[in-house]
Parts: structure tokens; sequence; C-alpha cells
């Protein structure tokens, strides 16, 4: 289906191109000096003591939590309103995620006193998501963390450029995990990182992304050594050269689409505001600047949003939801049973949460045309009612 307007859409043009026939033409193709190079620029923009990239964000959250330890019988505690990869990460350790509720409809972010009330003896970690890309109260979470022995990992998929009282997502707690997919703020098609200020952890994510292996085959290419050790347990989770010239781009430009996305996360505001039925979350964080990878809206228990959604893919608008509550999911009701109703403001969310187009290059017109395609539409659709599903 061709939309009028796209969910999202990438922000590259001509530089991108010529990143990526630079390396074509240098004849190098796996992770080298222009991953390096994007590392290093990564590592400086964040303000984080190191940077590794990765085949894509789940990787690095696989390797967050492996390098912290955790495994079996360990629990580490998650928002369920968010995406799979968050939960499965941390299966692959062997642990189990258990899930905290969110604050509420306005905040749509997992709330530290849902996570206080979750905490066990078998509680290793908190691994938080910026929701997207709004920053979640960390330090409430951190001071949770010291006071219980907890590592903090930061799912900061959504929140490249966002921050918290002045500090980069991604470098609040022990380790940050960044995705460049596709639809990502900053995208490579598939990527991802891991930043940590710990020198220890930095070692061991170093060696757990390419096998275990204490030489990359770049190293040996340029003579440095013949042969490897393996030290520990590994993963190919490595990048390409292509992927990164994207990304130093792709970061090259950030901050001005970050800064496009609030542009238009500030007009759908104002324009949805007194739309019944409508609300936008996130109002009015002072000390937390988002990223706005996505704008998410919250519809009243009496408006349709199936019947809303059919109503906008009509006038060609593309709509999403995020997210269907990951403990509702079959695999995750085999593993730990039926818990539907235990965590009722994320379940609330899971079915009246509505996410609206947003890109870089969406113009004033057509975030009007979404606004008026709504207050237009809603109206008419009760739940129960005509259009509803
Ligand atoms: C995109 C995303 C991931 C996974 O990233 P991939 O690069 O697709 O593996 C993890 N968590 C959240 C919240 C995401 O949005």
């Amino acid at each position: 289906m061709a939309w009028k307007i796209p969910l999202s859409d990438i922000a590259m043009d001509g530089e991108e191109v010529d990143a990526v026939r630079d390396v074509l033409q240098s004849r190098w193709l796996s992770m080298g000096p222009v991953t390096e190079e994007f590392e290093a620029a990564f590592a400086r923009y964040l303000g984080a003591e190191h940077a590794f990239a990765v085949s894509n964000g789940t990787a690095a959250l696989h390797i967050a939590h492996a390098v912290l330890g955790i495994g079996s019988g360990d629990e580490v505690i998650t928002p369920s309103l968010t995406f799979v990869a968050t939960a499965n990460s941390v299966l692959y350790c062997g642990a189990r995620p258990v899930f905290a509720d969110i604050a509420g409809p306005d905040d749509l972010n997992v709330a530290w006193e849902e996570i206080a009330a979750k905490i066990t003896p078998e509680t290793r970690a908190i691994t938080v998501v910026h929701y997207g890309g709004y920053p979640c109260d960390m330090q409430p979470i951190l001071d949770l963390a010291r006071d219980h022995d907890l590592r903090v990992v930061e799912d900061a998929a959504h929140a490249v450029g966002a921050t918290y009282r002045g500090q980069k997502c991604g470098t609040i707690g022990d380790v940050g995990c960044f995705s460049f997919f596709a639809n990502k703020n900053l995208a490579t098609g598939e990527g991802g990182m891991v930043v940590t200020d710990d020198d220890d952890l930095a070692e061991r994510i170093r060696v757990m992304r390419s096998h275990g292996m204490t030489t990359l085959t770049w190293d040996r290419h340029r003579g440095h050594g013949y042969s490897y050790d393996v030290t520990a347990i590994g993963y190919n989770y490595r990048t390409s050269e292509v992927a990164s010239a994207l990304g130093i781009v792709q970061l090259r430009r950030l901050a001005e689409n970050n800064a496009r996305r609030k542009r238009i996360a500030g007009r759908y505001r104002k324009l949805l505001e007194g739309v019944e039925g409508i609300e936008c979350p996130f109002a009015g964080a002072v000390d937390k600047e988002s990223s706005h990878h996505i704008f998410p809206v919250v519809l009243s228990q009496d408006l349709s949003r199936a019947g809303l959604q059919e109503a906008l893919k009509e006038k060609g608008i593309q709509t999403s939801i995020h997210y269907p509550p990951i403990h509702l999911f079959t695999y995750y009701r085999g593993l730990f049973g039926d818990t539907r109703g235990s965590l009722p403001k994320t379940e609330f969310a899971g079915e009246h949460e509505m996410t609206l187009p947003l890109y870089p290059g969406m113009t004033d017109d057509e975030v009007e045309y979404v606004c008026t395609a709504i207050a237009g539409a809603a109206p008419g659709i009760l739940a129960g009612g005509r259009g509803a599903a």
C-alpha cells in the first residue's frame, strides 16, 4: 500500500551515497577503520568512555545483560510496554524478565514505584526503556539500584540524542543500548551500539561481540598477529563498514533531524489540543529533552482505536501501536502463565495507544492533514458504535 503519509521515513541524501561508495572503493567491508571512526564519534557525542558498534539493537541488549553477569536464576525488572527484544535479551541469558507497570496514560514510561514493588532477593538489574525517546525518571531508579545493589541497563533504542538533567540517555546507567534499525532516529538499516564508562565491562563487550576472540580479522589484515585466543563465550554481533559509514553521516545530522522531529511533535500537540478523546502523553517534562522518536496519543476508553486507525487508513495515513504488551504474548504466557490484569496501566495503554506519523521531512501541511483527519473522524467512532472493530 502506498501511504499518502507513512508512519516514518528515512532522512538521507547524497552524503550517505558518497560515504558508502568510499567504503566500497576502499575494498574493506567487514568491521574496520570506518567502524572505529563511528564508535569514536558516537562516544564523543554521548560523552561516554566506550562505544562498541554491533549488528543490531537486540545484540546490544544481549551483550549488555551478559557482560553484567546476568544468568540462570536471576531476575531483571523491565517494562512490558516495549518492543519484545527488551525482554527477549534477558531470556537469552537464561534469566527471568519481571515486568513492572508504567506510570499511567500521561507518562508511558516504567514507573520507579512499580519497579520498587517488584524487587526480590533474585533481582540483579533494572532495564529501563526511554519510551518514544522520552527519558525515564532516572534519579529514583538509580537510587533504587544503589540501595539494592542492582545494575541499570538503558534500552535507548528510541532515545539517541535525548537527555535527562543534561546527561545523554544511554550514559546514565551501567550500560546503554542503541538501535540503528531502518526506522530509528539514526538509521543504518541494521545496526546498534553498546556504550559504557566502565573499563572492565568495555573489555568484555569488545570480546563478546566477536566470538570471544582476542583479535579481529582487521587486526590480522594489518599484520597485527597471525593467531588469536578465545577467552570467553562470544557471538558474531559485528557490524559492517557500510553500516558504519551511514552511521557517521547520520550522526552528523542527528541534532538537526531531532530538532525537526521536536518541531513536528509541538505542532501535533497544538493542533490536537481540545480534540475530544485524544490525549498527548509526556506533556511538560521539565528536566528532560526527548528525541521524539515517535508521537504517541492515548485514546479515551469510548473511542475505538481500530475504527480510528481504519478511518485514517482510508485517508492514506499510516498509524501504529506501541506496544502490544509483552506479558500478553502467547510465548510469554506459555513461560510465565496468564498474567492478564497484572499490569493494568500497561494493558490500558496497550489497548488505547495509537502512534501517528513522525519523520524529519514531514511538512506542516502533512501534520495538519493528519490532525484534521483525526478531528473529523473521532466524533463518529465510538467503541461499540459505528466503525468499531
Ligand atoms: C528497535 C528496538 C529494539 C531492537 O533493536 P533492533 O536493532 O531492531 O534489534 C529494542 N528495543 C526497542 C525499544 C526498540 O524500539
